[in-house]
């Protein structure tokens, strides 16, 4: 029996887990991918205090020999379900059944998808939610951006660096970012904005080869890039009452669900601001309340 249950290691789960240790729990962390989570997506990183120009997969590593060093206990194991019992719970993988005391949820989310016929036969063949995962595979080609955000932005300016030509395909006529991250995107010459249009259609064999907008216009494009925001990890938590109406975990102060037992951290939460510091607060928060009541 572990004391505490830590699934998915973005920077919410690995901060609540070296908390934890250092508090001497018994505890393990689960992760169905990449130690990092989202980390391992983002080009450059200029806004954590301290470390004002590092890669997102740097810090992932950093973070990763963090809790080697300190010999966090962690396996790659994706989390089906989660079961109560009378004073424990139980979490299934797709490999193991593990039994703990209480659980710190950390699945994060991930890119929502335009919901368009051929969109999962085109993924890898020209359609990506991820530009820094698969920019350069467009290497002085044409692409399109898809989305109005700040990922969005941040993305094709990215992939301006690398392609011919980026298309910006927003559906409003104004953007929902930072004044100079707009200002950047209306000056670079390789960055062509549709303004107040959608994608409706995706035309190609093998792989994605133009895209038909809203407006009846047909663009070639090799690749498209998807940013049209997100939705919560939450397949495993069927068996949970603990999700609000946009399908994100509720918490309180203490970043408790109101699963006895079970919190929820970082961007599996219903808040305002997603961001690594963020989350790893959360993630700290929630692990010292873990320990508070376990010592009680
Ligand atoms: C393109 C992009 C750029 C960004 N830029 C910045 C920035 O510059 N500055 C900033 O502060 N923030 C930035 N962010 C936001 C930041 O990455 C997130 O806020 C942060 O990663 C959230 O951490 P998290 O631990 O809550 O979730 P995540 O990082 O999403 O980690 C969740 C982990 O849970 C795992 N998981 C999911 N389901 C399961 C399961 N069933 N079983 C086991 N494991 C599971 C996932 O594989 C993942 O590793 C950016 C995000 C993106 C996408």
């Amino acid at each position: 029996m572990f004391d505490l249950i830590i699934i998915g290691m973005g920077p919410a789960g690995i901060a609540a887990s070296i908390y934890a240790k250092r508090s001497n729990l018994k505890v393990l962390c689960l992760e169905k991918g990449m130690i990092g989570g989202e980390l391992n997506y983002i080009d450059k990183i200029d806004n954590y205090p301290g470390l004002n120009d590092i890669s997102g997969s740097a810090l992932a590593y950093k973070l990763l020999e963090h809790i080697d060093e300190m010999k966090i206990d962690y396996r790659f194991e994706t989390v089906k379900d989660i079961l109560k019992k009378d004073n424990y719970y139980e979490i299934e993988t797709n490999k193991e059944k593990y039994t703990t005391k209480y659980i710190i949820l950390a699945t994060g989310r991930k890119a929502r998808k335009l919901g368009l016929e051929n969109e999962d036969t085109f993924l890898g063949r020209g359609i990506s939610y991820c530009a820094i995962c698969d920019g350069a595979f467009f290497k002085n080609k044409v692409v399109s951006v898809v989305g109005g955000g700040m990922a969005a932005l941040e993305e094709a300016l990215y992939l301006a660096n690398i392609v011919k030509k980026v298309y910006l395909i927003h559906r409003r006529d104004k953007f929902n970012a930072t004044p100079s991250i707009i200002e950047k995107i209306i000056n670079n010459p390789k960055i062509e904005i549709l303004y107040n249009e959608e994608v409706v259609k995706l035309n190609g064999k093998d792989h994605l080869e133009s895209i038909e907008l809203k407006s009846g216009k047909e663009i070639f494009t090799s690749g498209l890039f998807i940013y049209i925001g997100y939705t919560p990890n939450i397949d495993y938590l069927k068996n949970l009452d603990i999700l609000g109406s946009k399908g994100y975990a509720i918490v309180d102060k203490n970043f408790k669900t109101k699963q006895d037992g079970i919190y929820a951290v970082g961007d599996l939460v219903e808040k305002n601001n997603y961001q690594i510091l963020l989350a790893m607060a959360d993630g700290i928060t929630a692990s010292l309340d873990v320990t508070n009541n376990l010592l009680k």
